[in-house]
């Protein structure tokens, strides 16, 4: 997963990508960067690790002009280096480009392939880097057509932002997957993966980027064009569940309030008398203030998360067991000692955090412990830029939920229905803009095909 944001025609455009970046943080902690354009250079600062910790007054002098791409990256496609690292910038026939993408393209190893036969030479292993390539081979002769162009050979999920010296692009793939919205800032544009990024920075909302719509902006103004076959949309629905952060809006929904409403249905489906409702912070705080309001049972802080564990903890020994989850997460005993607890929370992948949880609740004393999942159980890997392990790693993908109920240890288990789901995200009602839903994670519907594995095996002895 990845966040993007773009800004043109503001004489600040890095520092508000630096801001907006903070607030899509959560979309990627592996590295970031930004490009910066003045008119005729475009200029790159790309680390591993938080934004707070790459960027300072001092790198982002280095980074002048009045246009900027930021991107914040968890590999999906590619390793967690620094040359993987984005926004990824080239020098070429045309001038300079940069590009920041989030999503995943499920025929760049095919593309690849094909493009090192005929004598490319790639210098990262990131799936993005074939927009370059394809861009640079181009015939067309204007940006946007080389972009459009390029778009057209490859398939998957991608929300782009583009710069070079003179035009920022923005584009969304025919189905739009992954979000991305446009904003203005005073007399300027901004694009960005999530709203919040816009309230971050005092940006007003102008309206989501459709699904298939290109975004062109440059000193002449603003022109959408559709350059792609009509195809129906399919929002991801785990953007809503999990990933996005949930003060953002999507395609109209309030992130928080969906997953408030998950939370009420999830009660409605699966009530269990109880004492107290408690959230697993974060990602389950929204839906188990929705399970208590409609169960009308108390709701409780029951845990406790730390926000100052780093993504690179190593446990310093074996000698405490469970000691990741500990140093994460606390149990508060006032709210479970005696109590009988149902616990929240979005999803369950491995099912090794949840077993550890409800252990932990358990020590604290609870009498009993019931775990509701405000989504279907994860069935399938995601290809379209979610990180998900592979389907042998995934509990439901082989398990029962009476299986998955006696690993974790539960005394109920309860996961969303897949209607339930459907009809509480569905964007096409209240307005808001229509489309399918990508829920293939939990249904293993896939609505753009996978290149198989023994195509791929044939087009690398050919490129080899
Ligand atoms: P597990 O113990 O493997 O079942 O992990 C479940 C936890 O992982 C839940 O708290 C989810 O919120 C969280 N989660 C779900 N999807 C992802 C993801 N793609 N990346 C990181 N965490 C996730």
């Amino acid at each position: 997963m990845c966040g993007v944001i773009g800004i043109f025609g503001h004489p600040e455009a890095s520092n508000i990508a630096y801001l907006g970046l903070h607030a899509l943080q959560h979309r990627g902690q592996e590295s970031a960067g930004i490009v910066s354009s003045d008119g005729t250079h475009l200029r790159l600062v790309r680390e591993m690790g938080y934004v707070s910790d790459i960027f300072n007054a001092e790198r982002l002098a280095k980074l002048p002009g009045f246009a900027a791409i930021g991107h914040v990256r968890y590999s999906t496609a590619g390793d967690s280096v620094l040359k993987n690292a984005q926004p990824i910038a080239v020098d070429y026939s045309a001038g300079s480009l940069a590009v920041a993408h989030n999503g995943n393209l499920v025929n760049a190893e095919e593309l690849r392939a094909r493009l090192e036969a005929d004598g490319s030479i790639f210098q990262t292993t990131s799936d993005t880097e074939v927009i370059l390539h394809l861009m640079a081979r181009s015939r067309q002769t204007t940006m946007p057509d080389k972009v459009a162009d390029a778009l057209r050979e490859v398939r998957g999920a991608y929300s782009l932002a583009l710069l070079s010296e003179t035009m920022l692009i923005a584009v969304r793939d025919p189905m739009g997957i992954r979000p991305l919205s446009l904003g203005r800032i005073r007399d300027g544009w901004v694009v960005a993966s999530e709203t919040c990024a816009f309230d971050l920075i005092e940006a007003e909302f102008v309206r989501d980027i459709d699904p298939g719509e290109m975004v062109i902006i440059d000193k002449t103004g603003l022109k959408t064009v559709r350059p792609f076959p009509d195809s129906p949309a399919h929002r991801c629905v785990f953007e809503w569940v999990y990933f996005s952060r949930p003060d953002s809006t999507i395609a109209g929904r309030s992130v928080y309030r969906t997953r408030e409403n998950l939370g009420r249905r999830l009660a409605v489906e699966h009530p269990v008398p109880a004492d107290v409702v408690i959230p697993v912070p974060d990602s389950g705080v929204a839906a188990s203030i929705g399970y208590a309001k409609e169960s009308q049972i108390p709701f409780g802080q029951g845990l406790m998360r730390s926000h100052y564990v780093g993504r690179t903890f190593i446990e310093p020994s074996q000698s405490i067991r469970h000691f990741g989850v500990k140093l994460k997460l606390s149990p508060v005993r006032e709210v479970l000692a005696g109590k009988r607890v149902v616990v929240v929370d979005d999803s369950i992948v491995r099912g090794t955090t949840s077993r550890k949880i409800i252990g932990m609740i358990r020590s604290a004393g609870a009498k009993e412990v019931h775990l509701r999942i405000s989504s279907p159980p994860t069935i399938g890997p995601c290809h379209y830029g979610i990180d998900t392990p592979s389907r042998d790693e995934l509990i439901a993908a082989s398990q029962t939920v009476e299986q998955i109920r006696a690993y974790v240890e539960a005394d109920s288990l309860g996961y969303l229905s897949a209607e339930g789901l459907r009809a509480t995200v569905a964007p096409s009602q209240d307005g808001a803009d229509g489309g399918e839903l990508c829920d293939a994670c939990f249904s293993n519907r896939y609505p753009i095909a996978l290149v198989p594995p023994a195509r791929l095996r044939q087009l690398r002895l050919i490129s080899a």
